[in-house]
């Protein structure tokens, strides 16, 4: 096996306000960045890169996943999260989420059980229980923000990742409350395998932001993977997908894309998708919003 040039890309959601404090955008993306940056380095693999950049800003508060998501039409946090390990194709997604801080991380552990993709509900709880994985108040994780936006219906700020590492292996993962106002129950793209997360090592991986019912229908996340083996360009492949988006699924969004040579792409249609990217060659983030 030959090392390959690690790298990774971040994503705060396609939906972010460009009237609204980018500096706690870039400062979260950044510390985003290094902390899937420092595992990476450090011989780690693109699944603990990923899943710590995903964990960083889902303890942020100005993103919607974990702690800060969106509230659903019954002033309720219902969290999705997926990951991807590209492979042997290896995933595992939760569904509708209360009580639990890391959705990646409870994601994480159902990849590694290996016996399921998706788990919803009580019943992704009642396996987080089972799986040690600590639970809060679900009133710790709603943010006087997101609060306020309840009633504004706002949804900005999914978080994504994805990464490649030294053993040549390409991770993706994404985290979100969702669309805000959403009914109880609903389960976004974020949580689909081939929708809002995809990966794929001898490929690229992709990970998928904006209107969840547009990205399902256009199955955006294997798009763009076959869009970038088509055209062998991340950024092209990028804004092929996200016009896919727009004229297939019939909504608005963006994704990032890296591919197995460690090249970033990215693409939205909506004003600001805050994003952040890290290579040897760029040792200091790239933060280009
Ligand atoms: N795609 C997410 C969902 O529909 C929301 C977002 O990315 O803003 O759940």
């Amino acid at each position: 096996m030959t090392a390959r040039v690690p790298a990774l890309i971040v994503h705060g959601g396609a939906g972010a306000d460009p009237a609204e404090g980018r500096d706690e955008l870039r400062n979260g993306i950044r510390e985003a960045v290094l902390a899937g940056w420092v595992r990476l380095t450090a011989g780690g693999t693109a699944l603990d890169a990923v899943e710590s950049a995903v964990r960083s800003l889902e303890a942020h508060p100005r993103f919607n996943a974990g702690r800060g998501a969106v509230l659903n039409a019954a002033g309720e946090i219902e969290l999705d999260a997926a990951i991807m390990e590209g492979d042997r194709l290896r995933c595992g997604a939760v569904g509708a989420v209360t009580r639990i801080a890391h959705p990646v991380t409870l994601a994480r552990k159902v990849l590694e059980d290996g016996r399921h993709v998706l788990l919803v509900g009580d019943g992704a709880l009642a396996f987080a229980r089972q799986a040690g994985m600590p639970e809060c108040d679900p009133a710790e994780l709603i943010t006087e923000r997101q609060r306020r936006r309840y009633l504004e219906r706002a949804a900005p700020g999914t978080v994504g990742a994805v990464a490649l590492d030294l053993r040549g292996t390409i991770a993706a993962a994404t985290s979100t409350g969702g669309t805000a106002g959403k009914l109880p129950g609903r389960v976004g793209d974020s949580a689909l395998i081939g929708c809002g997360t995809y990966a794929e090592s001898a490929l690229g991986g992709v990970s998928c932001t904006g209107d969840g019912e547009a990205i399902i229908r256009a199955v955006l996340g294997r798009r763009a993977l076959d869009a970038l083996k088509a055209l062998n360009d991340p950024a092209h492949a990028a804004q092929v997908a996200a016009d896919v988006l727009v004229q297939e699924g019939g909504g608005q969004g963006g994704l990032i894309l890296l591919d197995w040579r460690g090249r970033v792409g990215w693409a939205h249609s909506t004003p600001l998708m805050p994003i952040g990217w890290i290579s040897p060659a760029h040792p200091d983030p790239i933060i280009p919003f």
